[in-house]
């Protein structure tokens, strides 16, 4: 049967890549990584009130292996810093990482030696969520805004060459805490 015949029954055209980015978007699974107050808030997101799993990611996975993004909720120390790398190397690709929180963007008020200042010095950053605690529903709007990026990612070596970039840029962008914006 030619083309012709079978265009009245409908049809549709796409890639693959399209169609892998729209099911991942659709179904990411956030590793447990509460830090600090943060992660209530995170917690929060998940509960009937909020209702994360309106949106297809209620489930925290314990495991890394099981986990496709990490929210980094809450300050970042020193201690901690070798810890988050050796779980996000231990997470499979494709993976991204929101910061949750002034403290994981930028070290908020914890301008001292014991604070990692800015998460991005040790993994690459897809989405700074602002906010000192930030509310469940900016978490849930920024997990949405991720989305956009997650449908859009290429596949195969075209997405690993894509990773590298990201963290190669992200490594080398000016950290958030020095950032003055107008007050420069
Ligand atoms: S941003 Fe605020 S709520 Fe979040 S970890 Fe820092 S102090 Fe706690």
């Amino acid at each position: 049967m030619g083309i012709e015949e079978k265009a009245p029954a409908g049809f549709l055209l796409t890639t693959i890549e399209k169609v892998a980015g729209w099911s991942r978007s659709r179904s990411q699974w956030p590793v447990t990584m509460g830090l600090a107050c943060c992660a209530i808030e995170m917690m929060a997101a998940g509960t009937p009130r909020f209702d994360m799993a309106r949106f297809g990611l209620e489930v925290f996975r314990a495991s890394p292996r099981h986990a496709d993004l990490m929210i980094v909720s809450g300050r970042v120390s020193h201690k901690m810093a070798p810890v988050v790398r050796n779980i996000y190397d231990q997470m499979p690709e494709p993976k991204w990482v929101i910061s949750m929180g002034v403290c994981a963007s930028s070290g908020g008020m914890f301008n001292n030696y014991a604070v990692v200042q800015g998460v991005d010095h040790i993994v690459p950053v897809d989405i700074y969520l602002p906010g000192c605690p930030p509310r469940p529903e900016m978490l849930i709007n920024a997990i949405l805004a991720l989305r956009e990026q997650v449908q859009s990612s290429p596949l195969g070596v075209n997405r690993e060459e894509a990773a590298r970039k990201a963290e190669e840029a992200a490594l080398a962008a000016t950290p958030t805490h020095q950032m003055k914006g107008l007050l420069a």
